[in-house]
């Protein structure tokens, strides 16, 4: 339902994502989380029911994300909040939409020994990411790739993101679902609504559909979903007071 993430200097970036995520609250949802990129892994905070006043107590980092859920596919719990992990802790993952071919997919990582943690259509992505990135140590351009490969097995209309802590990255790809790109003085800032952008930047991009994104401290780079050839970005000013 609603997303929130950032990638720069500012050390307290649970506390920016939790306020960019209450910036959302009008959308409605049932539950929500957070989860930050540190040199020990991820460390990942999520809840049933509304943010509210809602304070995380996270440790400082570069890098993470958080989603406001409004449940398609299994009950709303705590384990089905995004976002959710791979087997390894390595990757984290948040989604808006719905993953069509969900069961067919989940059955061939049950198959493959992938033990599921929630009902959702969303971990099946992370598991996904599991194994594109086998053998892949740190590598920002790699871990696209994988986010590539895997976004192209799904079935539906969807955006979806996931953060690699080995190589403390943020990656993005979309079809269908709103996604925007926000370039801060000290970060990039990424959000399903470009009004949580506003009060950190009017300098935007809105990502097309078929487009995918790799975030980095270093900068950040489009890539078209189904080629993997670089794509442009259209930076446009938003207007609004
Ligand atoms: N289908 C996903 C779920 O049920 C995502 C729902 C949403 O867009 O918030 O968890």
């Amino acid at each position: 339902c609603g997303i929130f993430g950032y990638v720069g200097k500012d050390r307290d970036v649970a506390g920016l994502v939790l306020d960019g995520l209450k910036r959302l609250e009008y959308r409605g949802y049932d539950s929500w989380g957070v989860a930050v990129v540190t040199d020990e892994g991820i460390n990942l905070t999520k809840q049933v029911g509304k943010i509210g006043d809602a304070q995380v107590n996270m440790p400082d980092s570069f890098l993470g994300f958080g989603h406001t859920r409004w449940a398609t596919h299994g009950g709303v719990t705590d384990y089905n909040a995004h976002p959710h992990l791979d087997c390894t802790g390595r990757i984290a993952v948040i989604h808006n939409g719905i993953i069509e071919n969900f069961s067919e997919l989940r059955n061939k990582l049950l198959s493959q020994g992938h033990k599921l943690r929630s009902e959702t259509d969303t971990e099946v992505v992370a598991h996904l990411l599991e194994e594109e990135t086998k053998g892949l140590g740190s590598d920002p351009a790699g871990f696209a790739d994988a986010l590539r490969r895997v976004f192209m097995q799904l079935e539906g209309m969807n955006a979806v993101m996931a953060l690699d802590s080995s190589s403390g990255v943020m990656v993005a790809a979309k079809n269908g679902s709103p996604l925007v790109l926000g370039y801060g003085e000290d970060g990039y800032y990424i959000s399903s609504d470009a009004s949580a952008l506003l009060p950190h930047t009017r300098k935007v991009a809105f990502i097309a559909d078929g487009q995918m994104l790799l975030i980095t401290r270093e900068g950040v780079s489009a890539r078209d979903i189904q080629t993997g050839d670089p794509a442009s970005l259209e930076v446009s000013q938003l207007e609004w007071s």
